[in-house]
């Protein structure tokens, strides 16, 4: 009982602090309680360490060398303070296979709540570290070098930050959780592959939008004070659907072939 108390509080201190250092707005903060809340709920405190390294690590590298970044700021739809939409887009399926673990302990479900977390610090990695690369990056539909922070773009950086940000996540949960080694290797397939599914749903379905007064191709609804025009894209498929969607799919995926191999 003074356990949970005190990891509750600890939740509340991260919400806290994660505001405090601008990484969450408040509803940002709010999203990430929750989602810490069902994690040690279903997940314990080993999910929630695991959570944390997500947490950590993400907010470490969007805030390093942020003022490298601010240009690219212009082309995403938001900043590196995160919101709720956001919060859950990366974090709500780890909550969901959290909370569904309380109810049946089994183990196809603790390999979700991993395989979604590896997909969105592989993910999150892949965009933060990626956006440092001395080359522009390369969109997947033309081959062509694009603007940094253009969705469905690659670069050699970031896919080895998405590798490694992946690897990551898996052996820590390894180590935590003792699964079967078909687990640890899973869980760092599929949470690369949550990346690769994000950039080819960025590079073919995300809404990309245009500023009519100084014609700059955002992800931004409004753009020099008046609304953009929606050039590309398919309806509700912003960055955060995207975000959510990939790591969906990679778990779903990571599930059906866990199942197969059994
Ligand atoms: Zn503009």
């Amino acid at each position: 009982m003074i356990e949970a108390v005190l990891i509750v509080a600890v939740i509340i201190m991260t919400g806290i602090t994660g505001y405090r250092v601008k990484s969450l707005t408040t509803s940002g903060a709010a999203a990430a309680f929750l989602v810490g809340l069902a994690v040690y709920a279903g997940v314990g405190a080993k999910g929630l360490f695991l959570l944390g390294i997500f947490f950590a690590t993400s907010s470490f590298w969007s805030n390093y060398k942020s003022a490298a970044k601010r240009t690219l700021e212009e082309k995403l739809a938001k900043g590196a303070t995160r919101d709720w939409r956001q919060v859950f887009a990366n974090g709500g399926m780890a909550a969901v296979f959290s909370i569904l673990y309380l109810f049946y302990q089994d183990s196809i479900l603790l390999l979700g709540f991993m395989v979604s977390l590896a997909s969105a610090n592989s993910d999150t990695w892949a965009s933060e570290i990626g956006s440092l690369s001395k080359r522009a990056p390369i969109y997947i539909r033309t081959f062509k070098r694009v603007d940094k922070g253009t969705s469905g773009a690659v670069s050699m950086l970031g896919s080895t930050a998405a590798l490694l940000g992946a690897l990551t996540i898996a052996v820590v949960g390894f180590l935590l959780f003792k699964p079967t080694p078909l687990v640890l290797v899973l869980v760092f397939i599929f949470g690369y592959l949550g990346n690769v599914i994000d950039t080819l749903f960025g590079a073919f379905y995300q809404q990309v939008y245009a500023c009519r007064q100084c014609g700059i191709e955002t992800e931004k609804r409004f753009h020099c004070g008046q609304p953009t025009s929606q050039i590309k894209g398919i309806l509700l498929m912003d960055n955060d659907m995207v975000n959510f969607l990939s790591g969906f799919l990679a778990a779903m995926l990571a599930i059906a072939l866990y199942l197969i191999l059994l």
